[in-house]
C-alpha cells in the first residue's frame, strides 16, 4: 500500500441515519479512510444521539463547520408524529438541516451528476442544471385566516418610530375566502444574490434568475432590483470568468431551461425552488445522482445527497433482504467535500484524489455496473443490477488500480 494523501485541515462529518447510515460507513472504509491520512471531527446526528444530546450536537456540528469550513453530512431522519414513536424519541426534533442552514445562514445548491448511459427525460440537457433555492421567507413563512364572513382585509404595517400606519387594502369579501399574509427582508435576499454569484463564479456557469416581476410588481420587483444590484457589483469578474448574468420572467425561464443544454445556475425564490428542483432531479434520471451544497456568505461549505435515509429499503435490509441502494450521491457529497477542502488548502492531490473518485464512479456505471435505480433507466439497458455493497466495492477495486 503507497502513503496515504495527507488531508491538511480538518472536515467536519456529521453521520447519519437508516440505509444512508450504512453506506456512509462503506463509503468510508472503503473508498476513504484507506487512501488518506484526514483529521474527521465526527458528529453523529443519528436520531438516537440527536435525541439524547436534546439535539446539541446538531448545533455542535453546526459550529464546528463555521470553525473549520468544511462538512460532509450524511442524510438524517426529520421527525415526524409517526419518527418520535418509533424511536421514542423526547420531542419531534427539528429538521438538523434547518438547524444547519439557519446557523451557517447559507444557501442550498442541487447539482445532478451526468452520466452518459442514463439520459435525461429532456433528450438537449447535456450539462446539470444547478438550483440555488432561497431558503428563507415567502410562503414558508407566511400566515393565513380563513374568512367566514363578510369584512375587509387590510396589511398594516406600523412603523417602530411611531409614525403613521400604513394601511393598504386586500380584498372587500362578500362572503366566506381566505388570506395569506407573507414577508421576506432584504438582508436575506441580498445575502442569496451573494452566495448565488460566488457559487455561479467559483463553477464558471451563468447566472439566471427569474421571478413574476409583471404581476407582483413590489415583491418580484424587489427581489429582482436586489439582484440586479449585486450581478451589477460583479459585472467585471462575471466578464473575466465569460459567465453572464440573466433576469428572466420565472415562466419564460422554465421554458428557457427545458429548451436549453443545462450548464446554467438557476437561482429560485422559495417556492420555485422546492417545486423546479424536484422536476430537475427526476428529470435528470434519480434522486441517487443528485447532490446537494450549502453554501454560507462567508464561503463555509456543507456537501450531502439531496434525497432521505431511503427508509423503504433500510426495512428490507432489516428484514435480511439484500439492498441496491444507489450511493453516488452520498459518495459525491464526500467527494465534494474533499475537493473543496484541497482547493482551499492548496493541495492539488487531494483535488486530484477526488476526482478520481468521480471518475471511477461515472465510468463504472457507464460499463453497466449500476444501482437498480439506475438499470430501470439506463440506455443502452444492462441485465443485472448491483447490490448497495457490489457497487462501493467495484468502486473501490478500480480505486485500488489507479491509486
Ligand atoms: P428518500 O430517502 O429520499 O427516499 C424516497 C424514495 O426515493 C426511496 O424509497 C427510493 O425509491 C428512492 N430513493 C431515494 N434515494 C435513493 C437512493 N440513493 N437509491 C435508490 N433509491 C433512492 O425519502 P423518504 O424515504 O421519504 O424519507 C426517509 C427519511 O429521510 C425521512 O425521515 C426524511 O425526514 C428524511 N430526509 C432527509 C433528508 C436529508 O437529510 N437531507 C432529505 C429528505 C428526506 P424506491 O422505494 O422506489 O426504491
Ligand atoms: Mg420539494
Amino acid at each position: 500500500m503507497p502513503e496515504k494523501i495527507r488531508v491538511k485541515n480538518p472536515i467536519v462529518e456529521m453521520d447519519g441515519d437508516e440505509m444512508t447510515r450504512i453506506i456512509w460507513r462503506l463509503i468510508k472504509e472503503k473508498l476513504i479512510l484507506p487512501f488518506l491520512d484526514v483529521d474527521l471531527k465526527y458528529y453523529d446526528l443519528g436520531i438516537k444521539h440527536r435525541d439524547e444530546t436534546d439535539d446539541k450536537v446538531t448545533v455542535d456540528a453546526a459550529n464546528a463547520i463555521k470553525e473549520y469550513g468544511i462538512g460532509v453530512k450524511c442524510a438524517t431522519i426529520t421527525p415526524n408524529a409517526a419518527r418520535v414513536k418509533e424511536y421514542n424519541l423526547k420531542q419531534q426534533w427539528k429538521s438538523p438541516n434547518g438547524t444547519i442552514r439557519s446557523i451557517l445562514d447559507g444557501t442550498v445548491f442541487r447539482k445532478p451528476i451526468i452520466i452518459k448511459n442514463i439520459p435525461p427525460a429532456v433528450r438537449k440537457w447535456q450539462k446539470p442544471i444547478i438550483i440555488g433555492r432561497h431558503a428563507y421567507g415567502d410562503i414558508y413563512k407566511n400566515v393565513e385566516y380563513v374568512v367566514e364572513k363578510p369584512g375587509t382585509a387590510e396589511i398594516v404595517f406600523t412603523p417602530e418610530d411611531g409614525s403613521e400606519k400604513k394601511v393598504i387594502k386586500i380584498h372587500d369579501f362578500k362572503g366566506n375566502g381566505v388570506i395569506m399574509g407573507m414577508h421576506n427582508t432584504e438582508k436575506s435576499i441580498r445575502s442569496f444574490a451573494r452566495s448565488c454569484i460566488n457559487y455561479a463564479l467559483g463553477e464558471k456557469v451563468d447566472l439566471w434568475f427569474g421571478a413574476k416581476d409583471t404581476i407582483s410588481k413590489l415583491y418580484h420587483g424587489f427581489f429582482r432590483d436586489v439582484f440586479a444590484e449585486e450581478a451589477d457589483k460583479v459585472k467585471d469578474k462575471f466578464a473575466q470568468a465569460g459567465i453572464n448574468y440573466r433576469y428572466l420572467l420565472i415562466d419564460d425561464a422554465v421554458a428557457q431551461v427545458i429548451k436549453s443544454e443545462g450548464g446554467m445556475l438557476w437561482a429560485c425564490m422559495n417556492y420555485d425552488g422546492d417545486v423546479m428542483s424536484d422536476m430537475v432531479a427526476t428529470g435528470f434520471g434519480s434522486l441517487g445522482l443528485m447532490t446537494s451544497v450549502l453554501v454560507s456568505p462567508d464561503g463555509k461549505y456543507e456537501y450531502e445527497a439531496a434525497h432521505g435515509t431511503v427508509m423503504r429499503h433500510y426495512y428490507e435490509h432489516l428484514k435480511g433482504k439484500p439492498t441496491s441502494t444507489n450511493s453516488i450521491a452520498s459518495i459525491f457529497a464526500w467527494t465534494g467535500a474533499l475537493a473543496k477542502r484541497g482547493e482551499l488548502d492548496n493541495t492539488p492531490d487531494v483535488v486530484k484524489f477526488a476526482k478520481t473518485i468521480e471518475d471511477i464512479v461515472v465510468k463504472t456505471v457507464e460499463n453497466g455496473i449500476m444501482t437498480k435505480d439506475l438499470m430501470l433507466i439506463a440506455e443502452p439497458p444492462v441485465k443485472k443490477y448491483a447490490l448497495t455493497e457490489e457497487f462501493i466495492d467495484a468502486v473501490a477495486e478500480k480505486l485500488k488500480k489507479e491509486i
